[in-house]
């Protein structure tokens, strides 16, 4: 059953439509098997039909044999005439017998008449030697007897029999070949119905393979454009509108991760807090929508600094920026984080309200070390937040790097 329920919907139709196939090609086999059987039984039928004319048969030789010996012997002397007389009697009283069972098998009615003649034809020749009998006590008149009219007799009881022996096997064959007829026009039917249920349900499967691969196709197309939706979505969860970076929401999921990963692999992590020097001044003296461009101007530079798939920049709220970097030593994060400021004075953004400097400013924060295991995250944060303190006490425009272990 888990088979089953493991398959997709289109592989159970096509189990269950091969399984139908199957039954459908079992049933046609056996059904086959069995007409066969049944063609046997139809040819042993026949020879039964045989059964009335070996009786005919009997009765023939009867006639033909056992009847006129006991005559010749009779009148040649060879048995007594008490001889003659039972025997003669015997012989009626079997072709008696053997005629009332031929009549007790069944009998169409087209051949009821002859068999009606036949019965009469036997009763007059048993008349004939039952008078026989009446001269078997006595010998003369039974060596009178007419050698030509008991031939005659013979003869004609021997060919009405010998008729309906014919008309018999004629019927059996007809019969026969009739019970063929029908069976192989019933397998001729049943094959056709068989055919033509296999070939209905092949459409039916096809049409319905085709709508539920459409259907698929359709549902694919909007999975997969309900999964760009959910990605654009989700990106914009995590950007801020402001400036196209990650935003803090994006930080503090990726900086829990980034911490575990740094633990494992026992490898350096640099962490940067990084804010503008006097914004509050430049706000003040450009306005608020100035200040907005200049947090854009400041952003773009920053993301193109950091280009390597494993380095995030992020906004984390007004004009604090983020870096988080791995594997980078103490030596490459302090180049990175002149670089920024470098970078940053280099835009070249006009600044009069600043108190060090004509063009905007930027320090930083940094903290650079392999973290132990029992280094808290929070750690990281608290200490490159105090590194940027350190950085303005300092006089703005720089950087301010832990040089302690993590630990
Ligand atoms: P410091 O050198 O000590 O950092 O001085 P500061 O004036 O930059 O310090 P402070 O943190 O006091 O001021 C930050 C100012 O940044 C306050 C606010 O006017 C400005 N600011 C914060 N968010 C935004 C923003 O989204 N847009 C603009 N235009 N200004 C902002
Ligand atoms: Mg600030
Ligand atoms: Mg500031």
């Amino acid at each position: 059953m888990k088979f089953i329920e493991a398959l997709k919907l289109r592989s159970k139709l096509l189990f269950l439509f091969i399984l139908v196939t199957l039954g459908l090609i079992v049933i046609a086999i056996i059904g086959t098997i069995n007409i066969n059987e049944m063609k046997k039984n139809i040819d042993s039928l026949y020879f039964g039909s045989l059964v009335p004319v070996t009786e005919l048969n009997e009765i023939i030789q009867i006639y033909d044999g056992e009847l006129p010996a006991v005559v010749f012997k009779a009148k040649s002397s060879e048995i007594n005439s008490d001889e003659a007389y039972s025997k003669i009697k015997n012989s009626i009283s079997k072709i008696e017998n053997i005629w009332k069972s031929y009549e007790s098998h069944f009998k169409r009615d087209e051949e009821l008449q002859y068999v009606e003649y036949v019965s009469l034809e036997i009763n007059n020749t048993n008349l004939y030697f039952q008078k026989l009998l009446k001269y078997a006590k006595d010998e003369k008149k039974f060596k009178k007897i007419s050698i030509t009219l008991l031939e005659k007799k013979i003869r004609h009881i021997h060919q009405t029999i010998k008729k309906l022996i014919n008309y018999e096997i004629e019927i059996a064959q007809y019969e026969r070949k009739n019970f063929l007829n029908t069976y192989d026009s019933i397998i001729r039917e049943v094959g056709l119905v068989l055919l033509i249920v296999i070939f209905g349900i092949l459409i039916i499967s096809y049409y319905v393979f085709k709508s539920i691969q459409g259907d698929q196709t359709e549902l694919e197309i909007a999975h997969k454009k309900l999964k760009r939706a959910n990605k654009k979505l989700e990106d914009a969860s995590y950007t801020d509108s402001l400036t196209n970076l990650h935003n803090r929401r994006y930080f503090n999921l990726i900086f829990e991760k980034e911490v575990l990963r740094a633990k494992r692999s026992k490898k350096y992590l640099t962490f940067m807090m990084l804010d503008i020097d006097y914004f509050k001044q430049y706000n003040d003296t450009y306005g608020h929508i100035e200040g907005d461009n200049a947090l854009k101007k400041v952003a773009q530079k920053l993301d193109s600094i950091f280009q390597r798939p494993s380095d995030y920049v992020f906004r984390l709220g007004g004009e604090e920026f983020g870096v988080l970097m791995s594997d980078t030593d103490t030596q490459n994060s302090s180049e990175m984080a002149q670089k920024i400021c470098d970078n940053i004075i280099n835009l070249k953004i006009e600044h009069k309200g600043s108190q060090i400097n004509d063009y905007l400013t930027m320090s930083v924060g940094v903290i650079s070390c392999k973290v132990t295991q029992t280094f808290k995250e929070e750690q990281l944060i608290s200490i490159a937040d105090e590194m940027l303190y350190k950085a303005k006490k300092d006089g703005r425009n720089r950087f301010v790097i832990y040089d302690k272990e993590c630990s």
